[in-house]
């Protein structure tokens, strides 16, 4: 690496630190030539796999789209930009973590999907129906039945159909 200041290839590492994020490593660092310091960045390659859109077409993955998407669904909800964005660097985690060189769009879709589920159930149904609604109404339909089922199982409400099915007054009787 080149010293900023006189060129000379030779410096050496005079101090290395993690950045706050935990991705990028900091280093200062001294040249041989001229003895004057500069700092370097280090930073993960973030490589992810390419989309295969449904008519075969390939593009590159667009973090952009993946943000408006969810920002979208999370209209008028309780959730910050900032939560948005976790949730990206999230889905591209996982996209990376598949180690697969090309992706199906469908592929993102779904991790999203994944993770609105856990974060908040009215962004889910919205970013489902949209993504769903022309491509694949059962699977969403089946979705809602077990999100519904869910909601129900979870729900502190006082059971009626117990409430309704007293007991026999035992005056009634002759
Ligand atoms: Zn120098």
């Amino acid at each position: 690496m080149k010293c900023p200041f006189c060129s000379h290839q030779d410096n050496r590492v005079i101090d290395s630190r993690l950045g706050r994020d935990g991705d990028v490593i900091r280093r200062r660092r001294e040249c041989e030539g001229c003895e004057r310091r500069f700092t370097t960045y280090e930073r993960v390659e973030e490589i992810l796999p390419l989309v295969v859109k449904k008519d075969g077409r390939r593009e590159a993955y667009s973090r952009q789209k993946v943000v408006a998407g969810l920002t979208k669904a999370c209209e008028k909800r309780p959730i910050s930009i900032e939560t948005i964005e976790d949730i990206a660097d999230r889905i591209e985690r996982s996209l990376q973590g598949s180690g697969e060189k090309e992706l199906r769009s469908a592929r993102i879709g779904e991790e999203v999907m994944r993770q609105l589920y856990d974060l908040d159930k009215v962004a889910y149904v919205r970013f489902a129906s949209v993504y769903r609604s022309f491509q694949d109404l059962d699977a969403f339909m089946n979705e809602l039945k077990i999100l519904i089922r869910e909601r129900s199982q979870s729900d502190p409400k006082p059971d009626r159909s117990r409430a309704r099915k007293k007991k026999p007054s035992p005056t009634r009787t002759p």
